[in-house]
């Protein structure tokens, strides 16, 4: 646990967060500021700073794998949905733990902004 990481704060129960699942050193939680109908944040519990610290492949597929499990469980899969990793700075991250923004329940535009 990274001491002053809001996500690792979340995984260790020191925040609220509306948790949709756990498992395999994953969490999925709701983001306090939905950009739509579904938005969820999939983390691993282990402090990752990015997508460009992230040194083990095998956690990356799992991440993606989780998500995309979960947008079948939530049913949006069928309709289609957006997964998303914000990466630094010019990527528009914010929160230094990596996580994937899982996206869905409206048509999504592109570009992104
Ligand atoms: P990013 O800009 O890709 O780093 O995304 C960070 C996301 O974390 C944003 O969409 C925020 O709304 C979300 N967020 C920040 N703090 C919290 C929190 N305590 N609980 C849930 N989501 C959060
Ligand atoms: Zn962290």
């Amino acid at each position: 646990m990274k001491a002053d990481c809001i996500f690792c704060k979340v995984v260790a129960g020191q925040i609220p967060a509306a948790i949709v699942k756990r498992g395999d050193g994953m969490l999925a939680f709701k983001d306090i500021n939905p950009q739509a109908p579904t938005h969820l944040l999939v983390i691993p519990t282990t402090h990752v700073a990015s997508l460009d610290d992230a040194a083990d492949p095998q956690v990356l597929g799992a991440l993606l794998a989780f998500a995309r499990d979960l947008a079948r469980e939530l049913g949006i899969a069928a309709g289609g949905y957006r997964v998303v990793v914000n990466t630094n700075d010019d990527g528009g991250q914010t929160v230094h733990h990596l996580h994937l923004h899982l996206l869905g329940g409206r048509f999504m535009t592109w570009p992104p902004g």
